[in-house]
């Protein structure tokens, strides 16, 4: 991957999700997109049940348990439907009719998984930090856990919001689930914590319409209802993720990223680089004497996403078009927040971060 500046063409990209993918696996796929690993023809165009696809399968499940340290008696699974499909499959699988699922909400992705729930379980906010417009996390203390609850969900990264879990609550015997779509892979985890972790793709491992997850073996016995068996995880496990034709694309390219990240040392570097990126860009909201705001509580930062706000609304329009124009792209904030959000993945170098960083001071600079 070329350091530094990027071409004229491929700018810095600090898309929320779809996000900015690593170069050298954009650039890996691209070699290999007519002619893929000797099989004459794309990996989009073999079968799912061909040697080749199901060597790549293997070879991308293995990597992310090397990645992650997943203990063996975890299933991986390599899914659609989007993190939103999950948050109404999961009470389906887990939680009868009429059993309390806990659920702590710390942002918008955590309301939605709520609302979904309620469908098929009854779920209960046993924590919400929504009065503070979600900018902190409600100490664990303060939780109104049930220990006969079907399970306790959070999230344990706010994508919107930018507020994440600097440390894995304890939730005692009930299994903890998260939906970490927007920090998976970027720091190392003790997944035997968890009951189950899932992640849409398209922030942190690949494209969209693919959805990784994680589950400990136990819990794929839950019976609560009768389901058909595309809605069933243990019947997806059964099949290795091959009930039906799976995302082919979607899991080559999260395959790439697998070994992209080994390459570039694991999730322990990529906490490394992450915390430099997400420190310098703090650094200079806090720096700016008040031209830029973040406004959650500095213990629960983001390191993914970013929100800011200008200190004069008017300025917001002239903010994106001159960052546009210096080669930077998507800061504009999600309409639930406002303002702005950089959001700076595991694919996001720190000359990405450098280069917004100079921007944002020259602009306060010139509008201050
Ligand atoms: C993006 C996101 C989602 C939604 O993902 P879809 O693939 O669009 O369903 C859910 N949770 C979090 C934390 C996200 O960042």
């Amino acid at each position: 991957m070329p350091d530094g500046k990027p071409d004229m063409t491929r700018a810095w990209n600090f898309s929320a999700g779809p996000a900015a993918l690593p170069e050298a696996v954009l650039r890996r796929a691209q070699a290999e997109l007519l002619e893929w690993n000797g099989a004459r023809a794309s990996v989009m165009e073999v079968s799912h049940r061909g040697k080749a696809f199901e060597a790549m399968a293997a070879r991308a499940e293995q990597d992310l348990r090397d990645l992650l340290a997943i203990p063996a008696n975890y299933a991986v699974l390599f899914l659609q439907g989007g993190a939103t499909q999950h948050f109404a499959q999961i009470p389906m699988n887990l939680c009868a009719d009429g059993q309390r699922a806990d659920y702590v909400v710390t942002g918008h992705w955590g309301e939605k998984a709520v609302t979904e729930a309620a469908v098929y379980s009854r779920p209960h906010v046993a924590a919400s930090s929504a009065t503070s417009n979600y900018t902190s996390i409600p100490p664990r203390e303060s939780w109104d856990l049930d220990a006969h609850a079907a399970y306790v969900h959070i999230t344990t990264n706010e994508t919107i919001h930018g507020v994440e879990f600097p440390a894995i609550p304890d939730t005692g015997g009930v299994p903890l689930i998260a939906d970490m779509s927007s920090d998976i892979l970027s720091r190392p985890l003790d997944v035997s914590r968890f009951g189950v972790i899932y992640a849409g793709a398209q922030k942190n491992i690949g494209p969209s319409g693919l959805v990784v997850m994680i589950v400990r073996e136990d819990l794929l016995q839950r019976t609560p209802r009768p389901l058909p068996k595309i809605f069933r995880y243990a019947e997806h496990a059964a099949a290795h993720s091959m009930l039906n034709t799976p995302n082919t694309w979607g899991w080559h390219l999260a395959g790439l990223t697998f070994r992209w990240l080994k390459e570039q040392g694991g999730p322990a570097e990529m906490e490394r680089r992450n915390r430099a990126k997400a420190d310098l860009l703090y650094g200079v909201i806090d720096g700016s004497g008040g031209f830029y705001k973040n406004p959650v509580e500095p213990a629960v930062r983001s390191r993914m996403n970013v929100p800011f706000t200008l200190h004069d609304p008017s300025l917001d329009a002239v903010f994106l078009r001159e960052s546009e124009d210096a080669g930077l792209l998507a800061l504009k904030g999600h309409r639930a927040v406002g303002g702005m959000r950089a959001s700076i993945y595991n694919a996001t170098p720190l000359e990405a971060v450098r280069a917004l960083c100079d921007f944002m001071a020259d602009f306060a600079k010139r509008h201050g």
